[in-house]
């Protein structure tokens, strides 16, 4: 019996000396003193994309910024899960962290954070597009969170939506590919060494950075990484994954495992607003990179003679420096030795510059041409039993005043409906305003399939004429299905329903010069 006791006790202390002996290395860190102490001083390192209580979080804004603190960060950027429409929290220094509120959106393309976005007048919700053209409008910087999230539905799919930026790496996503074992293995690493060994479970997201290197051929995307911190034990939301317990790395391990440095034009002045929108000013213009903490610290790039950040002169040993896309859109990412990951993770991943042309991304434009559509009945109302709207018809359009039922979610909808029969056609024409700005869902229905497609738009009080193209529509009902021959569409309809109006809201809206565009020859063909 004695013997036994020895003998596994023997064997726990050897499985002990070895795991002790094979922990993944402390990170190594740079000499800061080579550096520019004016550079330092306008460098600010923080986290990206972080969760507090107030939505799948482990903890409020106050215990993240201590944590942050205590990391060595100087902000986090909190992005928790809403529609956009409460009032962002202005930005405040807590325990010397600089605190930047921003949102993270659900969308049918994944998610998307909104950077910068002030209160929008509706939900923003839906067509992945629409939300990425309402967070331009309103002035905000929008990401393409997690793309290579194993989850469908929160990974961003949408890569035709001019979006400003994306997530090259994830750090809540990272681990999700680990074999059991070797989850096993990062876990007793985590309880030493934190930071080196969730920095041991990143790969290279090669089909992510393969889609950044796309996009910059074409235009200014800025990557970031992201710590998607939600802080230990939780409750977590059904949206992000459907458990209602989750456990995750604590905020002062994520925080100290990944960071983005923005480089400012000057140094923080401790005005929290004024030091916010610098660095959310950086960012936008790809003043930004990414250091793998975990891996090595104490990394300051230096700005080049284009306005691009380049390393400095030293590069550490065995650090190799590689390109990423071609001018003028030049990024590029280092490889350390102590990398680990099947293929290693980069260390740092540094942006190009944006040029300011790049930056907002054009609305689409006006010129509606086309034949008058052809109407096979009036205009009518369709809506749910509770909700009310009035309609009525004028010269060449109609007005709609609608009120969606107060109280629970139960699909409310007001609709302006008219029976049509169309031709082979490209697109739809006409002019729109509305009382407030809203997003309204304009949509055909196909009787004999039993389906609606649909596309929304965005109006205000301003009267604009828009085209929808017939190719931008998507299924309502089921993902999976073919656009049908447009020519079998029973209905027209303009659409307030709940995905970008909440239970209870009024309004009006006003339709007219509706046209068709025709399909060109050669489409017909
Ligand atoms: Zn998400
Ligand atoms: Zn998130």
């Amino acid at each position: 019996m004695r013997k036994a006791i020895l003998a596994a006790a023997a064997l726990v202390a050897v499985v002990a000396i070895f795991l002790l002996a094979t922990l993944p290395p402390e990170p190594a860190h740079l000499a800061l003193d080579a550096n520019d102490p004016g550079l330092v001083a306008r460098t600010m390192a923080g986290a990206y994309h972080v969760h507090t209580t107030r939505s799948d979080g482990a903890a409020d804004k106050r215990e993240v910024a201590a944590a942050a603190a205590r990391a060595g960060l100087q902000f986090v950027i909190i992005t928790d899960h809403g529609d956009g429409t409460r009032e962002p929290d202005p930005p405040e220094y807590l325990h010397g962290v600089l605190c930047i509120d921003a949102v993270e959106i659900s969308t049918n393309g994944g998610h998307y954070v909104a950077l910068g976005l002030p209160a929008a007048p509706y939900p923003l919700a839906g067509d992945a597009a629409a939300v990425v053209e309402d967070v331009a409008r309103l002035g905000g910087f929008g990401i393409a969170a997690h793309p290579h999230h194993p989850t469908h539905g929160l990974a961003w799919d949408d890569w035709s939506a001019p979006v400003d930026g994306i997530e090259w790496i994830n750090a809540d996503v990272e681990w999700r590919n680990e074999s059991p074992p070797r989850l096993a293995r990062a876990l007793f690493d985590y309880l030493v060494r934190p930071a080196p060994a969730l920095a041991s479970v990143f790969d290279r997201p090669e089909e992510t950075l393969e889609r950044w290197a796309s996009l910059l051929r074409s235009r200014a995307v800025v990557a970031l990484a992201a710590a998607d911190a939600h802080g230990g034990a939780r409750a977590s939301s059904l949206d992000e994954g459907g458990s209602r317990f989750a456990l995750g790395p604590s905020y002062e391990a994520s925080f100290s495992v990944v960071v983005n440095k923005v480089l400012l034009g000057a140094p923080p002045s401790g005005n929290a607003v004024n030091d916010a929108s610098a660095i959310i000013e950086s960012i936008r213009s790809g003043r930004v990179y990414t250091v793998i903490r975990g891996i090595a610290d104490g990394l300051v790039l230096v700005p080049g003679a284009t306005g691009g950040l380049r390393f400095p002169e030293q590069v550490p040993p065995g650090v190799v420096v590689r390109e990423i896309g071609t001018a003028p859109r030049q990024a590029w990412e280092a490889a350390h030795p102590n990398a680990a990951g099947h293929p290693p993770v980069p260390w740092a991943v540094a942006n190009p510059t944006v040029p300011p042309t790049e930056r907002v991304p054009p609305l689409p434009g006006t010129a509606p041409l086309g034949l008058p559509l052809r109407l096979r009945s009036p205009w009518r109302v369709e809506k749910d039993p509770r909700s009310s709207g009035q309609l009525s018809e004028g010269p060449g359009g109609f007005r709609l005043t609608y009120a969606l039922a107060e109280g629970e979610r139960v699909s409310q909808f007001v609709a302006a409906a008219v029976d049509v029969s169309l031709p082979a056609l490209s697109g739809l024409a006409f002019s729109a305003s509305a009382e407030r700005p809203m997003r309204l869902s304009v949509q055909l229905r196909f009787p004999a399939e039993g389906e609606r497609w649909v596309k929304s738009v965005y109006i205000d009080q301003y009267p604009r004429d828009l085209i929808l193209r017939t190719s931008d529509l998507a299924p309502a009902e089921r993902a999976d299905s073919q656009l049908p021959d447009l020519t079998r569409a029973g209905s027209l309809l303009f659409v307030v329903d709940l995905t970008n109006a909440k239970p209870g809201a009024r309004g009006g809206f006003h339709i007219s010069g509706l046209r068709i565009l025709e399909q060109s020859p050669a489409a017909q063909r």
